[in-house]
């Protein structure tokens, strides 16, 4: 049996957040979910907002927060490409202000604390599968940085808080991750290619659709997550988090129409600036301290729950 804890989830409205609240409460915690709602959805938390253990708090992660919890898990960032880069600054703001306040919390309450860092840390990677000791290609300037030197900020800020002040820190490194409640809008491939396939439209393949991705479903991500939470003080990561099953954005887009029976066709447009080539995590280290961890569901089976659930959504 586990011990109730007050847990605080920023970026609760979103789409992997609103799944962890959900795992959390289910645990039996209480959760306070905070979002500023800017790409979360009321509609993500909507099922579980009566339950008793609940709280919704309205707030932007820029401004400092006082609450007592346990532990917290820092989501608030815009995720998706499209909408990371529609405002850099504030995304910048988001991931290094926001750090900062919740580090400060964590330090007043002495709280555990997880940062959702990014494979994005790895830039454009010449090393291939990535492992945490690498350190990355990033382009300092390009359009992708607001986001990832922002994160690796956020990183920076979580290993100099633990050496500084003796903050209970945790650094997950996620990978691309899918699966339902992601925005019909949101911009990110595997959502496009769903909404795409089922209106009929063409899948918007960027370049030749020979880059990689290796995608983790959902569940398997928050599994992940609570797992990392769990262990001793000692583990501050960072850890990869995903599943290295690597596919090229054409195959996605192939699985994509057969899973459907679309008959949509597949379109090719303009590779947006410093798109990595490749990715897929090494998720040796994660295996080893995660308790057996390993991710359960291939991307034929979440394809097909996550394709479920836009049509549920009257999606396309
Ligand atoms: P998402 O856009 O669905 O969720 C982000 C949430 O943060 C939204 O609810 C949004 O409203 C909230 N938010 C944004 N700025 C905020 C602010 N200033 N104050 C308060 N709330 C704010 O994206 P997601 O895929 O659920 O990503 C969640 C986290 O995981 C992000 O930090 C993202 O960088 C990280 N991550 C996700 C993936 C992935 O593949 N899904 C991969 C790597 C890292
Ligand atoms: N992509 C694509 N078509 C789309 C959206 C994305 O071909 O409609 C490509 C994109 O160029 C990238 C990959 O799919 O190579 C993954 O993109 P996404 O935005 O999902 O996440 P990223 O890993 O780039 O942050």
């Amino acid at each position: 049996m586990t011990t109730a804890k007050k847990i605080l989830v920023t970026g609760g409205a979103g789409f992997l957040g609103s799944h962890l609240c959900e795992r959390l409460l289910g645990d039996g915690h209480a959760v306070w979910c905070m979002d500023d709602f800017s790409t979360g959805l009321e509609k993500n938390i909507a099922h579980f907002q009566a339950l008793p253990g609940f709280r919704l708090l309205r707030h932007d992660v820029t401004q400092p927060l006082d609450v007592e919890v346990d532990e917290i898990y820092n989501l608030a960032c815009p995720a998706s490409p499209v909408h990371y880069q529609a405002d850099p600054l504030r995304t910048l703001r988001t991931s290094v202000i926001g750090a900062m306040n919740l580090l400060e919390l964590a330090r007043k309450c002495g709280a555990f604390i997880l940062q959702a860092s990014t494979s994005e840390v790895y830039g454009d990677p010449s090393v291939h599968p990535q492992p945490e000791s690498y350190w990355g290609n990033v382009n300092p300037i390009g359009v992708r940085a607001c986001y990832d030197e922002g994160k690796r900020c956020a990183e920076t800020l979580f290993f100099d808080y633990r050496r500084q002040h003796g903050v209970r820190t945790k650094v997950v490194r996620l990978f691309n991750t899918y699966g339902p409640r992601m925005r019909p809008d949101d911009g990110r491939v595997v959502s496009n290619f769903i909404v795409q396939a089922l209106s009929g439209a063409d899948l918007t393949v960027y370049g030749a659709g020979a880059q990689t991705r290796s995608f983790c479903y959902v569940d398997d991500l928050v599994e992940a997550l609570v797992r990392t939470m769990a262990t001793p003080d000692e583990v501050a990561g960072p850890i990869n988090l995903g599943n290295p099953d690597e596919f090229t954005i054409l195959e996605l887009a192939q699985k994509v129409l057969a899973q459907t029976g679309s008959s949509a066709r597949i379109s090719h447009h303009t590779l947006p600036g410093d798109d990595p080539r490749q990715r897929q995590p090494d998720i040796a280290l994660a295996r080893q301290l995660l308790g057996g961890w390993e991710p359960r569901i291939d991307l034929d089976a979440g394809l097909r729950k996550t394709i479920a659930y836009f049509r549920a959504e009257g999606t396309g």
